[in-house]
């Protein structure tokens, strides 16, 4: 991306806000026409800020000529004076933009203006994943079917293109106005050029983070995709449980309960054989042990009763469990 202001004319007619000056009320876009003969421009109105990450905001936007809702992810130019930062979001970009699968946060556009960095994405109206286990606690295990059955879609996906997300947890897992989920969140993604592959770099987030990818601080030996199906153990286990498996008071503890592999289930909570299996296939601590993405969308808790996945679900299920009679 250009670092200096851009002679781009949508800095100069975007308003500001008094809030919040660098952050336009009214966001232009400025693209290249594909005739090559100069360029249209694209006005959105800034929403509501939905969501806040490491060094970007998402807020709603609407696209003035179409009325259509997007999410747009703002990253200030201030915070990408490093090249580490400006060669990790153009990474980000690369990676998004080339996978497009219904579960996952569609990539619409890039821009940028003087200020800022401007990623257009998908609306995913019903937040994260996150949210969602905050106000029900815990899901049955239909809706956890459901939910994981998308996420293994996706995930095998992105495996099959060679990507490895190596960040999935319930924060990344959007939800659309349908309650459909949409992957998103590429910020640690990391696309290998051949399956053999070894990643070196420790990141993830503690609660999900793989015991191989903690432990390459010692060992050298690197990790791949199984990291992913790590992380969609301990996904399953939080959705049914309500907590993340490894929990403790703090990320040295949750590390070393990590590497022991150390969790339970607890005994007031009615989980089925399947279910725990599923669990336990993917929560294991060598990574050549863990069942891969075929074998978990075939494996008996999707299988034993297909008709028991449901194919969507109401939109009461935000908020209360659902009534499945
Ligand atoms: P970062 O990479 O900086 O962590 P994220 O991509 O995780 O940023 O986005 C930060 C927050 O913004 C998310 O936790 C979520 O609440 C919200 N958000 C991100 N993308 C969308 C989207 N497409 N639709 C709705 N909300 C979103």
């Amino acid at each position: 991306f250009s670092q200096k202001p851009s002679s781009s004319s949508s800095h100069r007619s975007s308003k500001s806000s008094s809030s919040s000056r660098s952050e336009p009320v009214e966001i232009v876009e400025r693209r290249k026409r594909s005739d090559g003969e100069g360029y249209t421009y694209h006005r959105y109105t800034r929403g509501k800020m939905l969501g806040k990450g490491g060094f970007a905001k998402v807020y709603l936007c609407t696209a003035m000529d179409t009325e259509r809702q997007y999410a747009v992810k703002i990253v200030p130019k201030a915070n990408l004076t490093k090249q580490r930062a400006r060669q990790k979001l153009q990474a980000e970009i690369k990676i998004h933009r080339s996978l497009k699968h219904a579960h996952i946060c569609e990539f619409k556009h890039f821009f940028e203006d003087h200020n800022n960095c401007y990623i257009l994405l998908e609306l995913c109206q019903n937040q994260s994943m996150n949210e969602l286990i905050k106000r029900r606690k815990r899901l049955t295990e239909p809706e956890v079917k459901y939910y994981m059955s998308q996420l293994l879609k996706s995930t095998k996906f992105m495996h099959s293109n060679k990507v490895i997300h190596r960040d999935l947890k319930l924060g990344n897992l959007f939800l659309d106005k349908n309650l459909r989920v949409k992957v998103g969140d590429f910020g640690l993604a990391t696309q290998l050029s051949d399956e053999s592959e070894k990643r070196k770099t420790v990141c993830g987030t503690p609660n999900y983070i793989a015991p191989e990818v903690i432990q390459n601080d010692k060992e050298k030996r690197g990790h791949s995709f199984e990291v992913d199906i790590w992380s969609i153990g301990v996904i399953c286990y939080t959705l049914l449980v309500g907590k993340p498996p490894y929990e403790s008071k703090d990320v040295k503890s949750t590390y070393q309960r990590i590497i022991r592999n150390e969790y339970h289930f607890p005994s007031h909570i009615p989980i089925s054989q399947d279910a725990r299996d599923l669990i336990s296939s993917m929560l294991q601590t060598r990574p050549d042990k863990r069942p891969k993405l075929d074998q978990l969308v075939n494996h008996p808790f999707f299988t034993h009763d297909p008709t028991k996945i449901p194919r969507s679900l109401p939109s009461c299920c935000t908020h209360v469990a659902p009534d499945w009679q």
